[in-house]
C-alpha cells in the first residue's frame, strides 16, 4: 500500500500496460486511500462515482481500443475553487457551500480530455486567501508528514488540500491555484513539486478569481516529470480566457541537461529575517551541488524585493474588494433570509457568507480604492509593481544577467498548527509569502522542488524562477536538481 505515496505517472501507466494494475483497480485503491486518510482533511468532496466512471472509460481505451491518452488512468485532485459541472465548488466558504457549477474549468476539461480520473475536490483557505489551509469553512488540512492528533503541522496554503492529497497517496497529481504562492508554499511544506506557470500560459476559465492580474492555475505532483506531463496536457491558448497567451504551446520534453552553460543567480535580498538556519543551509547545499555540476552560479540583486510583500497585499486587497462584490445574495451563492431591504440582504448575506479574513480584505481594499486614496495607494503600488517587474527584467536580460534564480520557497519547514495560529492570517501571509509573491507580481514561472528533511523530519524545499515562458529550461534544471538531491518518499500514512 505504501507504494501509493511513491508511484509516478509513468510507473502507473507501465503497470497498466503490463496489467499489474488496471485503471479501475488503481482508482479503487486511490479512493480507499482518500477515505483512510480522511483525518488529513485534504478533500472537501471525494468524487467516488465520477472517479469510477472515468476509470472505466480509461480502461476501455487501454484494453479494448488500445489507444490510451496522455493521462489515461491518472488520478487527480482539483482545488475546490475550479468549477466542475455537477460537482459542488465551494471555495471552502459558507458563501458557495451549495454552489454547483454548470460548466467545467478549462484545466479540468483538458485533464479529462487527456484521460485523467477525478478523485475529488481539494480543501483550501477560504477563497484561496491564506498560506496555511487553516482558514477553510471545512476545517484545516493537516500535513501528512506529521499529523499526530494533538500536535500536528500545517500543510501550507492555500492549496494545502491538493498538496496533502498528492503527498499522502490518494492522487498522483493535483491542480492548485497560485496568486502569491499558494501552489508553491504547500508543495514546499508537504514535500511535493509545485509549479506556478507563466501568467497566461494556462487558462483560468472556470477558476474563481482572487486577484486577476496575478492568478494562475498551479500543478502539484510527486516529480518534475509528472508536473511536466500535466503541464503539457493543460497549457496553451483558450478562447474562453482572453488573457491566455495566443501562441501554440510546444510540449516540453525533459532531457539530461548540461548545466555548464546555465547561469544561476542567487538574489541577495532573499536572505531575509526569519529564515531558519536549516533553510539557509539547504540553499547553500544546492548552490554547491549546482557549482559541482559546472553551472555558473553568481550573486545578483533584486533591489525592490523588500517592498514587494506590502505592494502585493495592497493590490491583492484592491482586486479582492472588486472581485467579491459579485457575492451579494442576489445572483448566486448564499442568500440570507428574513431581510427587510436590499441593503440589509446584501449586508447579512456578506456577513454570514464570508469569514473574517475575506471581510477584512474587502474592507481594506475598498479603503485603498476610495476616491481620496486611489492615487495615494492603488496608483502608487501599481508603479512600485513596475519596479519589481523591472528588477526581474534586468537580472534576466542584461548582458551579465542569469538564466534562472534559486531561492528558498518558505522561510521554515511546516510550522506546528498551535504556533501558526498564534498569528493572524495577515501576519502569517506577510511572512510566508516573502519568497513567492514576487513571481506573481512579475508573471514569471517558478517551481518549488523538495530537497531534504529538516531535523523535525519535515520537508525543506527550494524555488527556481525564470523569465516569462522559460518553462522548458526551468523544468529541465528542476529535474536535474531533483535527481541530485534524491528527496525521500513519505513511507507511512496511518
Ligand atoms: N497567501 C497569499 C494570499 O493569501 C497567497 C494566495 C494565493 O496564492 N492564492 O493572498
Amino acid at each position: 500500500m505504501n507504494k501509493l505515496t511513491s508511484y509516478t505517472i509513468r510507473e502507473i501507466q507501465k503497470s497498466y500496460a503490463d496489467k499489474i494494475l488496471t485503471p479501475t483497480s488503481f482508482v479503487d485503491l486511490s479512493l480507499q486511500r482518500a477515505k483512510q486518510t480522511k483525518e488529513l482533511n485534504a478533500y472537501v468532496t471525494i468524487t467516488e462515482d465520477v472517479a469510477e466512471t472515468h476509470s472505466i472509460e480509461s480502461e476501455k481505451r487501454f484494453y479494448i481500443y488500445k489507444k490510451p491518452k496522455l493521462l489515461d488512468g491518472v488520478t487527480v485532485g482539483i482545488k475546490d475553487n475550479f468549477c466542475t459541472s455537477n460537482i459542488a465548488t465551494t471555495c471552502a466558504s459558507e458563501m458557495l457551500k451549495n454552489f454547483v457549477p454548470t460548466y467545467d474549468a478549462t484545466v479540468y476539461s483538458r485533464l479529462r480530455r487527456a484521460g485523467a480520473c477525478l478523485i475529488g475536490k481539494c480543501n483550501l483557505d477560504e477563497f484561496a486567501m491564506g498560506s496555511g489551509t487553516v482558514d477553510s469553512v471545512f476545517g484545516p488540512t493537516r500535513n501528512p508528514w506529521s499529523y499526530d492528533k494533538d500536535k500536528w503541522r500545517i500543510a501550507g496554503g492555500s492549496s494545502g488540500g491538493s498538496a496533502a492529497a498528492v503527498c499522502s497517496g490518494s492522487c498522483l497529481a493535483a491542480i492548485g491555484s497560485d496568486t502569491g504562492g499558494s501552489t508553491r508554499n504547500p508543495a514546499a511544506l508537504c514535500g511535493v513539486v509545485g509549479l506556478k506557470p507563466s501568467y497566461g500560459l494556462v487558462s483560468r476559465y472556470g477558476l474563481i478569481p482572487l486577484v486577476n492580474s496575478m492568478d494562475v492555475p498551479g500543478i502539484l505532483a510527486r516529480t518534475v516529470d509528472d508536473a511536466t506531463m500535466v503541464l503539457n496536457a493543460i497549457a496553451g491558448p483558450d478562447k474562453n480566457d482572453s488573457t491566455t497567451i495566443k501562441r501554440v504551446y510546444n510540449p516540453i520534453t525533459l532531457r539530461d541537461i548540461d548545466l555548464s552553460s546555465v547561469r544561476i543567480g542567487i538574489p541577495k535580498e532573499y536572505y531575509c529575517k526569519g529564515m531558519s538556519r536549516e533553510v539557509l543551509e539547504t540553499w547553500s547545499y544546492v548552490t554547491d551541488l549546482l557549482e559541482n555540476e559546472k553551472a555558473i552560479v553568481k550573486s545578483v540583486s533584486l533591489p525592490h524585493t523588500n517592498i514587494s510583500i506590502a505592494v502585493y497585499y495592497i493590490l491583492n486587497q484592491c482586486e479582492v474588494a472588486s472581485n467579491m462584490a459579485r457575492y451579494d445574495g442576489v445572483q448566486y451563492g448564499l442568500r440570507a433570509s428574513a431581510t427587510s431591504s436590499t441593503e440589509e440582504l446584501y449586508a447579512t448575506t456578506r456577513h454570514r457568507g464570508f469569514n473574517n479574513v475575506v471581510r477584512s480584505r474587502i474592507l481594506a481594499g475598498n479603503y485603498f480604492l476610495l476616491t481620496k486614496n486611489y492615487v495615494k495607494y492603488f496608483i502608487k503600488t501599481l508603479k512600485l509593481r513596475r519596479l519589481i517587474v523591472q528588477d526581474f527584467q534586468k537580472v534576466f536580460h542584461n548582458v551579465d544577467g542569469v538564466d534562472l534564480l534559486l531561492t528558498p520557497t518558505t522561510l521554515t519547514d511546516a510550522p506546528l498548527f498551535e504556533d501558526f495560529s498564534q498569528r493572524t492570517n495577515r501576519d502569517q501571509c506577510a511572512l510566508q509569502d516573502y519568497c513567492t509573491q514576487p513571481a506573481n507580481m512579475a508573471g514569471i514561472p517558478a517551481i518549488s522542488i523538495p530537497i531534504k528533511l529538516s531535523e523535525n523530519r519535515m520537508p525543506l524545499s527550494l524555488q527556481l524562477m525564470g523569465p516569462p515562458l522559460s518553462e522548458d529550461l526551468l523544468m529541465n534544471v528542476a529535474r536535474k536538481i531533483e535527481s541530485l538531491v534524491q528527496f525521500p518518499v513519505l513511507k507511512a500514512v496511518t
